[in-house]
């Protein structure tokens, strides 16, 4: 049977997180402070449930081992995607994540390239992307002062941006900022500066700062994107990125929307609006904050409402 999988998935407690994942999305928090939600997920600190049909209550974990047919049989240990929604009512800490070579060797896991979409964001709300030091001794030397308005690269933010965080980008999300995250499965973050904060206990969390002078990239630019935009009737489609790692995309729903399949599975996220997704002769309601994955046996499924979803695909790397 050709269906859609909806997921149930693991909301996670922060420093840094608030109440806007229920605001917002309707979650049930169960804590004041959330950060996460791990919308789309196979990572063992946070694994998502099928919630429908043939593979409800199965793990998502447990479907990429023994069903790979539904990731149209591509290969690799782990499902290598991670969608997330991160609430930011304060400021992350200003961290980098290291690449597949240097993860797997200190860490035993994937390593980590990001990007954002930004789902909302405060008046004046920024991120921290990027540095201005010219050498890895300089870098150093300006981490080891906490030199770090000299050091760190501040970007404003507005609702409807995209970021892409390749590994060994340094980098936060600043206060105010709601934003839904496409990632490598990897749960591998090296602190670099946290603002001195302390924990409920009146602990720092611990920083690593060795192994971000190790990974952070020299120089310190950020990529530019070629966003691209097609208009299909009212809809439109926009295409963000496209790495080895993850392909990226909007899809503006406006009425309806006809799609084919262009990697061996899609990962989906509706984050605005509502409506229908339309699968093999079946109707799905959809409204914000579902998360679905369209297995690889979907060749092609239809969208009506009027929703805006963020979707994607395993990059060249992992298909
Ligand atoms: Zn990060």
């Amino acid at each position: 049977m050709k269906e859609p999988l909806f997921l149930d998935s693991v909301l996670q407690k922060k420093i840094w997180g608030g109440q806007k994942l229920h605001m917002v999305f309707d979650y049930d928090l169960p804590a004041e402070k959330v950060g996460e939600y791990w919308a789309i997920s196979a990572h063992p600190h946070g694994v998502s449930t099928v919630k429908n049909g043939k593979y409800q209550g199965q793990k998502l974990d447990e479907l990429w081992k023994h069903h790979r047919e539904l990731f149209g049989n591509t290969p690799g240990e782990v499902f290598p995607l991670l969608i997330k929604i991160l609430d930011a009512e304060d400021y992350l800490s200003v961290q980098v994540h290291p690449d597949d070579t240097y993860a797997l060797k200190h860490e035993g896991e994937l390593g980590k390239s990001e990007c954002w979409y930004i789902i909302d964001a405060e008046f004046n709300a920024e991120i921290i992307y990027g540095h201005r030091a010219k050498t890895r001794e300089e870098l150093a030397e300006m981490i080891h002062d906490g030199h770090w308005d000299d050091l760190l690269t501040h970007v404003p933010v507005k609702k409807g941006e995209f970021y892409y965080v390749p590994s060994g980008t340094i980098h936060s999300i600043g206060k105010g900022v709601l934003i839904l995250e496409t990632q490598q499965s990897s749960d591998t973050t090296y602190r670099v500066y946290d603002f001195d904060r302390q924990d409920d206990n009146g602990n720092l969390r611990e920083l690593h700062i060795k192994q971000s002078i190790d990974v952070i990239n020299i120089p310190g630019i950020t990529p530019k994107l070629e966003v691209t935009e097609e208009k299909i009737g009212l809809s439109t489609i926009t295409t963000f990125v496209k790495t080895p790692f993850f392909n990226v995309y909007k899809w503006q729903v406006r009425g309806e929307l006809a799609l084919r399949k262009g990697a061996p599975y899609t990962l989906a996220s509706a984050i605005e609006g509502e409506g229908q997704l339309l699968v093999d002769g079946k109707t799905y309601d959809l409204k914000k904050g579902d998360h679905f994955i369209l297995p690889a046996d979907v060749e092609a499924w239809e969208f009506k409402g009027e929703l805006d979803l963020i979707a994607s695909e395993p990059g060249a790397k992992n298909s």
